[in-house]
């Protein structure tokens, strides 16, 4: 029986220091396996770093693949929280901008020993970006702009509606830009990049995280897309 994708998204929002109640967790769900009832056992044990280090055969055994390296990295790069923390800059700008109706989140997934976080909405519905997720080697300085090009881009798909719109513009829509891009003049100051307008007139808009409700076309509260 493998692992679901919301059980394997748990692993980022549940402290380490919890995992065992986790354990515990799946296997009331069903989930079975020596290695998962070894982690389940260390509850009222404060060793997060045990747990740490069963992990990764603990997912292997359900069925779940991971590489040691990769999970290691992962975990002591504090992607689960590094990713929330991203997601969270991108929603304070939906939220701004009068789109809080969509709430969005990262979901992680594994594609060979690679954990991947994509965006998802409130309701579930994701899309895998062809693959172009964040992962523990995404840039520090790319995280935000990378959760940001998610965001709008499950949006579009999942649910038709583009944003953020231009407001000067209209018809042309904002994306992300990572601090470092020297396209044609400008290096943002900003450690989390800005938002772009896409036109033949390409302008900065604002900063990721400090988009106001005057940058954007208003949310109409139907698809913006297909009509
Ligand atoms: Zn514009």
């Amino acid at each position: 029986m493998n692992l679901s994708f919301d059980d394997l998204q748990s692993i980022c929002t549940w402290a380490r220091s919890d995992w065992p109640r986790l354990a515990q967790q799946w296997l009331e769900r069903g989930y079975d396996s020596p290695e998962l009832r070894t982690l389940a056992d260390l509850v009222d044990s404060t060793r997060a770093e045990v747990a740490v280090s069963v992990m990764p055969s603990v997912l292997r055994s359900l069925g779940i693949e991971v590489a040691d390296e990769g999970f290691s990295e992962y975990e002591a790069s504090g992607f689960g929280a590094r990713c929330r923390a991203a997601f969270a800059v991108v929603q304070a700008d939906l939220d701004r901008t009068g789109f809080g109706r969509f709430q969005m989140s990262p979901y992680v997934t594994t594609a060979g020993s690679w954990i991947t976080a994509y965006a998802q909405t409130s309701d579930g519905r994701r899309w895998t970006n062809d693959g172009l997720g964040i992962t523990s080697y995404t840039n520090a300085t790319q995280i935000v702009a990378s959760a940001a090009s998610l965001v709008c881009d499950t949006l579009l798909l999942c649910k038709r509606v583009r944003w953020p719109r231009c407001a000067a513009h209209q018809t042309k829509y904002l994306v992300s830009r990572y601090p470092s891009w020297r396209g044609d003049h400008l290096v943002p100051a900003d450690p989390d990049g800005e938002w772009w307008c896409n036109s033949d007139e390409p302008h900065p808009v604002n900063r990721l995280g400090n988009l106001q409700a005057a940058d954007v076309v208003p949310d109409t509260g139907s698809p913006t897309v297909g009509r």
